[in-house]
């Protein structure tokens, strides 16, 4: 039977976060990632203040600079003709000023080559966890599916749960999260940029007669996430693409040049959204965090910080316990303790916006001339604005590097 200390169940920002920490402090960890590279496009490719202050702190701050990204200071929404700035990163306290916009490849690649330099850690690829190890109630290591059709067990003192959204893991130890209603599910496309300067941001949202869209500046191209109705996506596809491309091409003001790139169906990316969170992040043998322990809507931007500031706080807490030789179900009960607030913030924040925004946007019901209050205040009070971007950027107790990690 293999045996490690720590097994962390999926290799995304959270995973590979918490991997790393750990095995600068000398636990032996094993992370386990059912894909077999980091290439997956769509999964959030910001990186925030607090994250870039982080990785300053672990020593990667010069590689990270290295890496090709645009940088985000700015946050405005189109509604109608009116233009409001929802956020703005240029005055928040720090060093770094602005969401840096990087594959998010290249962040995780980043990290797992710093996490491979320490002799405690592993990364398994193509290794999907499909059940879990239990004695009596307490969960005692993995099963999983590997590479070339193996199979195997790996016992360990602690199991933690990064496996996202779907948490394989959170549902065979019996968590159930509890959901909420979310009012849509995102489409998204690539269109080359167009570079002439008109856009305004390099975030830009536009919000008209039953439409809502996000486009993201990404250098090359535009990355546009355009929302629709929650499970319409079905019934929406049975339309030609042209369809579409007018009713995208029609909210930007993209011409035909450049909502050709979108060439088929097959070019409309479907991600569908959810939102919920675990009231208990844990049991024994067993912790989950980031999204397995709240998922988040991409409302904002805010997951992949959120996961990322989860394994700070599930490092400092854990490593020496771990190191001693196994942890409680209260050294568990910890980590949820000092993180359930930020991500219940966040996620009151992201609830706000899908009802007072983006559900009356798609339902056709949003009126430029009487916007909801907060939109409002955001237009008349600037500070507001440095507020919000230090909320989303920062966000409540950001996390530090434990000293055993810095290098
Ligand atoms: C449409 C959409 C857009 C979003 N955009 C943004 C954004 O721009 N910025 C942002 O900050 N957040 C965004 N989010 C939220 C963000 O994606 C998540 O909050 C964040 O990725 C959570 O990180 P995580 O490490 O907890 O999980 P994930 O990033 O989901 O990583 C989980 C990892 O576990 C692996 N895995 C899954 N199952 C198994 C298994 N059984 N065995 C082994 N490995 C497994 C997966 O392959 C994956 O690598 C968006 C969400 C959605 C739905």
């Amino acid at each position: 039977m293999e045996r490690t200390t720590c097994c962390v169940v999926g290799g995304g920002p959270a995973g590979l976060m918490l991997g790393l920490l750990l095995a600068r402090a000398g636990v032996e960890v094993t992370v386990l990632e059912k894909h077999g590279d980091f290439l997956r496009d769509f999964r959030g490719d910001t990186v925030h203040p607090s994250t870039l202050r982080l990785l300053d702190e672990l020593g990667l701050g010069q590689r990270f600079a290295e890496l090709p990204a645009r940088r985000l200071d700015e946050v405005r929404m189109h509604i109608g003709d009116a233009v409001i700035t929802l956020s703005d990163l240029r005055r928040i306290p720090g060093r770094h000023k602005y969401i840096a916009m990087v594959p998010q490849w290249d962040f995780l690649d980043l990290l797992a080559g710093a996490a491979r330099q320490e002799p405690s850690f592993t990364l398994r690829m193509r290794t999907a966890v499909t059940g879990l190890r239990t004695d009596g109630g307490r969960v005692t290591g993995v099963r999983y599916a590997g590479p070339d059709g193996t199979s195997g067990e790996i016992a360990a003192d602690l199991v933690v749960a990064c496996d996202g959204r779907d948490s394989v893991v959170r549902a065979a130890a019996g968590l159930r999260p509890e959901y909420v209603d979310v009012p849509m599910d995102v489409w998204n496309v690539r269109v080359p940029a167009q570079g002439d300067g008109s856009q305004d941001g390099r975030v830009f949202m536009r919000a008209r007669g039953r439409q809502f869209a996000v486009t993201m500046d990404r250098g090359a191209f535009y990355q546009t996430s355009y929302l629709i109705e929650k499970g319409t996506d079905r019934a929406l596809r049975a339309n030609d693409i042209q369809w579409f491309r007018d009713r995208v091409g029609e909210l930007f003001d993209w011409g035909p040049e450049v909502t050709k790139a979108i060439g088929s169906w097959d070019d409309v990316k479907l991600l569908e959204v959810t939102m919920g969170h675990l009231r208990r992040w844990y049991r024994p043998g067993l912790l989950c965090i980031g999204d397995a322990a709240h998922i988040m809507s991409p409302t904002g931007g805010v997951g992949v910080n959120l996961a990322v500031q989860d394994a700070v706080a599930a490092a400092r807490l854990l490593a020496e316990p771990l190191r001693r030789g196994g942890v409680g179900v209260r050294g568990l009960a910890r980590v949820q303790r000092r993180r359930r607030l930020p991500a219940a913030v966040i996620q009151r924040m992201q609830l706000g916006e899908h009802e007072t925004l983006l559900r009356p946007a798609l339902e056709g019901r949003l009126d430029p001339e009487r916007l909801p209050v907060p939109f409002r205040l955001l237009r008349r009070v600037p500070p507001l604005r440095t507020l919000a971007g230090y909320l989303g950027g920062v966000g409540i107790r950001p996390e530090r590097a434990p000293a055993f990690a810095r290098a």
